[in-house]
């Protein structure tokens, strides 16, 4: 048999599970379908288990979009401190991390509670382990499963983006949206460590596992935090940043000095220290294997002293602007996000319906709207998340 539904729900993800919720709590009927065996598994392994459930500097230029406005509706309708509200509501004790970024004290898994238990309380009704095997629409929307077939007038896609494979993300909304003539901007790894090949990596992976704190430069934006080499290439926040704004090809540069003028440094150094090794004196600023390394690639082994100034201001010049060409980045298999995603030229920014197709509704990481690093990609699902339950 086929069983009606006002609202069905694709995806019991975060953003999923918000629709679900606020839909539920306008009295529509709501079923919410997952493949998984459980809901909401990217919010129990993010922010390392503690769930970096928002930012409390959430703002609309930090999300990277083709429309760098269509952000700014959803996320004035329900803020981050609607989110930090809900929170506060179900007793979850959490703290500022840094830079604004809200971490539980506890654990992930009470924000997952705290979805269930509204979801449970507005009548949602969850149906886990669901395959769907078509989606189509005349008057009304059928979803038909390897569990039977559901009828409803509005269908919202919450399936996500195309970030961890092995956690069961999958390119499914990408696929309803293109049969529904709902256009596609490519999709791209977001928040991934970049791989280098070549005599960058030759410098980097003996470095492995050093960091530091540096400014990471891609495209027009830039990023004061920290930075870890590793055995492939650059990790850590400062270059997951950046490489949502990198382009394949393209050149980055990586300040490493971070508000001081290391030519300046170098050139006092020289007359201070004269007899000094450059590593040495490069290690007053810089993690040590670092120091050692930049000064055995960039400078003949002399002592200070017996340096040209001109072979100091290079490498001055080179630890304020390293400039860098990726060779690519570790892939989905390592991307926190998918940038790209559902044009949002097809989408209503207040409601996330597809305007071509009335009832269908597409919300979080399936569209193109990838936040940064440090809460914004789950204050994007919630706030896409509550437009969508509020008009579906
Ligand atoms: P998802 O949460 O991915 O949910 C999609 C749901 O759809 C899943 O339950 C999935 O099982 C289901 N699904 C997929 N395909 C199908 C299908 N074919 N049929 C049925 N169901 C399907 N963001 C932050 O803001 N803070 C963080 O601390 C943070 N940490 C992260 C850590 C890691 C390791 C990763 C990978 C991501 C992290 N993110 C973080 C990003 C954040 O998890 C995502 O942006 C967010 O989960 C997107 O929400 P969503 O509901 O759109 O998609």
């Amino acid at each position: 048999g086929v069983s009606d539904f006002d609202v069905v729900v694709l995806g019991a993800g975060a953003a999923g599970l918000f629709a679900a919720m606020r839909a539920g709590q306008r009295g529509r009927r709501v079923l919410l379908l997952d493949h998984a065996e459980e809901p909401g598994k990217k919010i129990l392994i993010s922010g390392g288990g503690r769930c970096n459930f928002t930012n409390t500097g959430c703002v609309p230029d930090r999300f990277i979009s083709a429309n760098r406005h269509f952000a700014r509706s959803a996320l004035a309708r329900f803020t981050q401190h609607d989110f930090i509200a809900l929170v506060r509501k179900h007793g979850i004790a959490f703290h500022e991390k840094t830079l604004g970024q809200l971490f539980c004290d506890g654990s992930a898994r009470q924000i997952v509670q705290m979805l269930l238990a509204e979801c449970e309380a507005a009548g949602v009704d969850l149906r886990l382990r669901h395959r769907v095997t078509d989606v189509a629409r005349a008057d009304r929307f059928t979803i038909a499963t390897d569990h039977g077939t559901f009828r409803a007038e509005s269908l919202v896609l919450a399936t996500g983006g195309l970030s961890i494979p092995k956690m069961g993300a999958t390119g499914f909304a990408h696929d309803v949206a293109r049969r529904f003539g709902l256009p596609i901007v490519t999709p791209a790894p977001g928040l991934v460590p970049l791989t280098f090949d070549g005599s960058a990596l030759d410098l980097m992976r003996p470095l492995a596992g050093v960091a530091l704190p540096v400014v990471a430069r891609a495209g027009r934006a830039a990023f004061p935090e920290a930075m870890l080499f590793t055995h492939r290439g650059l990790s850590g926040p400062a270059i997951l940043q950046a490489s949502s704004y990198w382009q394949p090809g393209g050149p980055m540069t990586i300040d490493l000095l971070p508000g001081q003028d290391a030519t300046t440094l170098l050139l006092s150094a020289k007359r201070a220290r004269p007899k000094a090794e450059p590593r040495t004196i490069l290690a007053d600023w810089l993690p040590q294997r670092l120091a050692q390394s930049m000064a055995a690639s960039h400078l003949p082994p002399r002592i200070m002293g017996e340096l040209g100034d001109a072979a100091l201001k290079a490498l001055g010049a080179l630890l304020r602007s390293w400039r860098l060409e990726p060779a690519g980045t570790e892939g989905y298999a390592k991307a926190e996000v998918t940038l790209g995603g559902i044009d949002t030229a097809a989408l209503s920014s207040k409601t996330m319906a597809a305007t071509a197709v009335p009832g269908l509704f597409v919300i979080g990481e399936a569209v193109d709207v990838t936040g940064w690093l440090g809460g914004y990609n789950f204050q994007w699902a919630w706030s896409s998340g509550w437009a969508a339950g509020e008009a579906a």
